[in-house]
């Protein structure tokens, strides 16, 4: 006798562990496998994800898996082995974990493979009635052809005929799978000669372990990322190639596929149910040996892996900030270890966290630091904001980014220009001197809370009057909120009523191929100019841009957030690197209201090593992560009494994992949270943060504090991207 340890694909806490089942003689059944099994009155799906000969249980109480769902495996050994990493590690539902591995439509049953209808002959020598000449033509081309579709034959013939043919059992009628075919730009791309640079990095990147490539914006590290791939077909096994943004993958899609052809399947959120289905199969079953996608791509069930690939490795997008919570690069040394295979981390600007493990010796670092072409990085010219105003400009646009777009405009180059938004929380800026209010405690910048008039801090949930007067100079000219794209196109227009201007935010590229289009467009605009949030700052790669305008650089530095400064350093030479990537020096000119903050010099320098070195140590001092963790458990719940009283017994419990831990506690409060109503919810949440030796065990003993009933509706994020 044989039994399977089941999970039941449902998402409530008291269903997550494994349930037993017989395997039932005359039914074949495997590890990984899909199968329907009784659960209580009920009939549920589930996952084996053990079969053993012998239980504990009282045999004759176990029940029998009804059937098997998929007909094979659809969770391989490695995903098993990583559901139970991290079931262990990131306290996530198991259910919940095994969702991740497979296309959503698969589990709802909504998408099938697409079939498609086809004839053949079935006898040779067919003696037909006379006058069925249609009938005749038919044997003919099948005769020539041997094989055609259903559909094509009887268009080009008639239905009658066909089918009668099929009828008399002269011709077969079959079904083949026809994968659907994944859109994307063809373009011809010659294979180049590597730069001696880009040959060191290739050649150094060649052993089992975690590379660091940090290439300035323009340093060819494409290139880099298809040779290693391309190494590893030829040893015989597979890549995966995460990148960023889907924004990016119609230039990354094209290349890989001009270069790698039908071995490339593409994962990312913009596929259609059906597509995403088929390129998930062709994974699966070793159609395709190279994976292209975006954050869940990398849980693509793809084998043999030679190397792992995260291109624009300091994104936040390879943090998934809904539950299932969980950062990509986790995911990926654990299957880089399972697979005994090279991971390359790549980025203009590595993130604080990376870079710090790079010279600590757990990555090596690889290091790539001019231009494929010897092109000049562009010039960086800093504006500043409230100097304009003082000289009468109150305008978005500062007098020097006017001068250099008619420039643009002149020569019939292109322009980029770039509004930093992000999120929907703002501050609150003193327009004559710049100040802007910071908490006292937690040295991050405030968030101006509308609605209540108050200024938030979203680390320690302490409150501050709104700023009516600046503290610092006097001036009751107080200013809040952002710049949209649209209010920039808008202005623009005024003054380059005949130049093409573009729009790349949220709200233009909602739809299938949006990007792409907007894209494409711009390409052949010239002059041209695109005006974009945060998507249009990366990977983009346009020969004709020389100028880059940065609107309003500050914005994505007074968020309230540890990595706020990092961010902005990493924006700011990302865009910047859209500039001046061909012929002609790029400029660019990047507005302020703080022009002094270190930030800019370093990044108008380029000095990564400089920003890193004063970030870091500024992390340090403050007690911020990389050298500690920050913790949030966010409760939510219709009822406020409800929220507030099961908040308030974890805790008192977490504080009792304080007191033993009481070296390592660096901040605990509780409090609710600075967006306290969501979708009728009430949000509050327990904060802490303590220090790095023990992390592991406080964690667990944190966790252990939730009471298991409220484990379905709670988030707990470690380091989390966002407090609100
Ligand atoms: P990065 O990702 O490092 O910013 P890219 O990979 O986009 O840089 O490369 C920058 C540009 O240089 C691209 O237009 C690319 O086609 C070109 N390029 C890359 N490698 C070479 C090479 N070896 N020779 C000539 N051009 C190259
Ligand atoms: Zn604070
Ligand atoms: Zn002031």
């Amino acid at each position: 006798m044989k039994f399977a340890n089941v999970i039941i694909d449902q998402d409530a806490k008291a269903l997550d562990r494994e349930f037993v089942y017989k395997i039932p003689d005359d039914l074949d059944v495997t590890l990984g496998e899909r199968v329907l099994v009784p659960f209580g009155a009920r009939v549920l799906e589930g996952f084996v994800v053990d079969i053993t000969d012998e239980t504990d249980y009282d045999i004759s109480k176990v029940k029998p898996i009804i059937r098997t769902v998929d007909g094979f495996a659809v969770i391989k050994k490695e995903m098993l082995a990583l559901m139970h990493y991290m079931a262990d590690n990131l306290h996530l539902k198991l259910a919940s974990i095994l969702r991740l591995f497979l296309p959503s439509e698969m589990r709802t049953g909504k998408v099938k493979e697409l079939k498609v209808r086809f004839v053949r002959l079935k006898n040779e020598d067919i003696t037909l009635p006379k006058n069925a000449r249609k009938q005749a033509e038919i044997i003919e081309f099948l005769k020539e052809k041997k094989v055609e579709k259903f559909s094509e034959i009887s268009s080009n013939f008639g239905y009658a005929p066909l089918s009668a043919l099929v009828k008399k059992g002269d011709v077969e009628v079959f079904f083949e799978e026809k994968k659907r075919a994944v859109d994307y730009d063809k373009i011809a791309l010659k294979k180049r000669e590597l730069t001696p640079l880009q040959q060191r990095a290739v050649d150094t990147i060649c052993e089992n372990k975690t590379y660091l490539l940090h290439g300035v914006t323009g340093s060819g590290k494409t290139e880099v990322y298809m040779n290693l791939i391309e190494r590893a077909l030829n040893n015989g096994k597979t890549a995966l190639m995460l990148v960023p943004e889907i924004s990016l993958t119609p230039q990354v899609l094209a290349n890989f596929k001009a270069r790698f052809g039908e071995e490339v399947a593409l994962i990312h959120s913009g596929l259609s149910a059906g597509e995403r289905f088929d390129e998930w199969r062709r994974i699966f079953f070793g159609e395709a040996r190279v994976v292209v996608g975006a954050r869940s791509a990398i849980f693509s069930p793809i084998e043999n892996l030679g190397i792992i690939i995260i291109d624009e490795e300091h994104e936040q997008s390879y943090i998934s900030e809904s539950n299932p919570r969980y950062d990509t690069h986790e995911i990926a040394e654990f299957r880089k270890k399972y697979n005994d295979c090279i991971l390359v981390l790549g980025s203009a600007t590595p993130s604080i966290d990376s870079y710090l493990k790079a010279l600590e010796g757990e990555y090596q670092l690889v290091e790539m630091p001019v231009r494929v072409n010897g092109m000049e990085m562009p010039k960086i010219v800093i504006v500043d904001m409230l100097n304009e105003l003082r000289h009468g400009n109150s305008e978005i646009f500062s007098i020097p980014l006017m001068a250099e777009l008619g420039n643009v405009v002149e020569k019939k180059k292109q322009a980029m220009i770039f509004i930093n938004r992000r999120g929907f929380s703002s501050f609150q800026r003193c327009r004559e001197c710049g100040y802007v209010a910071k908490c006292k405690d937690c040295d991050v910048s405030l968030v101006y809370h509308r609605y209540e008039n108050k200024l938030k801090c979203h680390y320690c949930g302490k409150r501050y009057r709104a700023l009516d007067i600046c503290p610092s100079c006097g001036s009751h000219n107080i200013k809040q909120g952002a710049i949209g794209t649209e209010r920039v196109v808008e202005e623009l227009k005024k003054y380059f009523p005949d130049v093409p201007i573009f729009r790349m935010d949220n709200d233009t590229t909602s739809t299938k191929g949006a990007h792409r289009s907007i894209l494409s467009q711009f390409r052949e605009a010239k002059p041209g100019i695109l005006v974009g949030t945060q998507m249009i700052a990366k990977g983009h790669d346009f020969e004709d841009v020389i100028l880059v305008g940065i609107i309003d650089a500050d914005q994505s530095l007074y968020q309230a957030d540890y990595r706020s400064i990092e961010r902005t350093f990493q924006l700011i030479t990302q865009v910047s690197g859209r500039a001046g990537r061909s012929k002609e020096q790029g400029k660019v000119i990047l507005q302020t209201y703080s022009p002094r903050h270190y930030v800019y010099r370093y990044a108008q320098n380029y000095d990564f090593k400089g920003f890193f070195k004063k970030e870091a140590n500024l992390r340090k001092v403050t007690n911020f992560p990389p050298y500690t963790k920050v913790l949030r458990i966010l409760f939510s719940h219709e009822d406020e009494n409800i929220v507030a009283k099961e908040i308030k017994v974890c805790y008192n419990k977490v504080q009792e994992v304080k007191e033993k831990f009481k070296d390592d506690f660096i901040y605990l409060d509780v409090m609710k949270s600075p967006l306290n109503r969501i979708k009728t919810k009430y949000r509050y949440q327990i904060l802490t943060r303590f220090k790095l030796g023990k992390a592991k065990e406080i964690e667990d003993e944190i966790y252990k504090c939730i009471d298991e009933k409220a484990k379905s509706s709670i988030f707990f994020e470690i380091n989390p991207q966002n407090l609100s």
